[in-house]
This record gives structure tokens, sequence and C-alpha cells, in this order.
């Protein structure tokens, strides 16, 4: 059966109430597992590790078969004034200045990584994957998230596994909804993509969690999802590249798109 991966974005305590509810509907839909990108102190000002509700909230879900991914840091990433303006276009207008790991020093980046997962120790199980705030991966962040041992990591276009199929083609559905034409643009975008990733063997969908707050998008999403379950099964990101991307099954899929 092909595979559908929901992931929830930007999890963390100051965005609980709308990831609780994310997570809730789309149980109601059939999903009873995705991957929760947690950030370990939001912004710096929503430590994880000293909010027990926030723990007890995650540690429940992730005992239920959740898949927790660690999603930088901070996630925040403060413009500098040596920035070009290509760097700029993309950390700010583009992301909203949320490229944490964007042009993060190797040694940096091992720091704050492993400060994340000791933070995220409360949950008693390993994480393998690392998902960039924006998708926003520098070459030496990267060499870090490498180093640090996470398996895989995603971007916008892809799954990329460190020991297996070097780079998994798939380009996943999200919606920008920072402004009205934002909105209107991702809803035309997200429509015609998932119609072109119809036949594809994986279908990726990332939520934010103010995706739920506007009804046009949230109903997009929730339709999109309801279609896709006809003939794919919802998987998190682990079980799918344990399933098909690790070295003895990485000749099962085709390139996804
Ligand atoms: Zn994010």
């Amino acid at each position: 059966m092909r595979a559908l991966v929901v992931s929830v974005h930007d999890v963390s305590p100051l965005t609980q109430a709308s990831c609780d509810k994310i997570v809730q509907e789309l149980r109601g839909l059939g999903i009873g597992t995705a991957s929760l990108l947690v950030i370990p102190n939001h912004h710096g000002k929503a430590p994880v590790n000293t909010d027990p509700g926030f723990k007890e909230w995650m540690t429940n879900l992730v005992r239920q078969g959740y898949e927790p991914v660690l999603h930088g840091y901070y996630h925040a990433r403060s413009a500098k004034p040596t920035d070009t303006r290509v760097t700029r276009f993309t950390t700010q207008f583009y992301t909203a200045g949320e490229g944490e790991f964007f042009d993060l020093g190797r040694e940096e980046a091992v720091e704050r990584l492993h400060r994340g997962m000791d933070d995220l120790a409360f949950l008693g199980r390993k994480i393998y994957g690392f998902v960039a705030p924006a998708w926003l991966l520098g070459y030496e962040a990267e060499a870090a998230v490498r180093k640090v041992g996470f398996s895989y990591i995603t971007n916008v276009g892809s799954v990329k596994v460190f020991d297996g199929v070097h780079r998994y083609a798939s380009r996943s559905l999200v919606w920008s909804t920072r402004a009205p034409w934002r909105r209107i643009v991702s809803l035309a975008w997200n429509q015609r993509l998932a119609s072109r990733l119809h036949e594809k063997p994986l279908l990726r969908i990332g939520i934010h969690p103010a995706d739920c707050e506007i009804p046009a998008v949230w109903s997009q999403v929730k339709s999109i999802i309801t279609a896709a379950l006809q003939d794919r099964q919802p998987l998190s990101y682990e079980k799918f590249v344990a399933d098909h991307l690790e070295p003895a099954h990485n000749a099962q899929l085709p390139n996804g798109c």
C-alpha cells in the first residue's frame, strides 16, 4: 500500500493547544500516527523540559505511537548586519526569520542539537529525525546533524537518509497562512500538487499550528487527507524510512517525484 506521512510542525508549549486540536481532529479522520516536530525552546520563551503539562501531553502521544522529531532548538534566526540580499529574502520574506539552522556553524549546531536531545530525554526514546526550521539547513549544520547521529532529515522536496537511499525526492504539501494572498496561492498550489502526486508512492503533508485556525485551509487539509486514506497507509517518517528507505529496502520504491 502507498504511504501517507503527516507531520505536525512547530510543536511546543506555545502551540500545544492548536497541536492537540490538530492531533484529535486527524485521529477522527483515521490518522493514529504522525511525526511531531518539537521545538525544545520556542523563541527562547517556552522550554519544554520545565513544562510538566507539555511533557505529560507529549509523552502520552509518543506512547500511542506518534514520532518525536527534533525541529531546531529555538526555531528563530536573528537577522545579521552581514546578511546578503538573497539571505534576507530567504530568511525574512520567505520564512519570517525562522531559519535557525540556515547558516549555523558546525560547532554551534552540534551544541544546540545535543541540548535539544537532552531537553527531550524525558520522552525516554531515541529520536531519529531532524527537520530544520523552515526546512533551511546549511551545509555545516547538516554535517552537524549527521555527526550527532540522526538517521534522516527532510526538506520541502525530499527525505534524506544518511545510511541508505541518499535522497528520496518527494514534494511535501505545506500551507502558508501568514497573509491572505499567501493563503489563496497555497490553496491553489496544494490542490494541484495533491493531484500531481496522486500516483506517487509517498504523499507528505506538513501541517502548522495556524492551519487549523483558517477554515478554508483546514478544510482542504482534511479533505486531501480523507481522500489519501482511501488507498494510503498513514505512517510516521521513521516508520516510512525503516520500511522503505533503509539499505535492505531501498530497491522497493521508485523515486517519488
Ligand atoms: Zn517550523
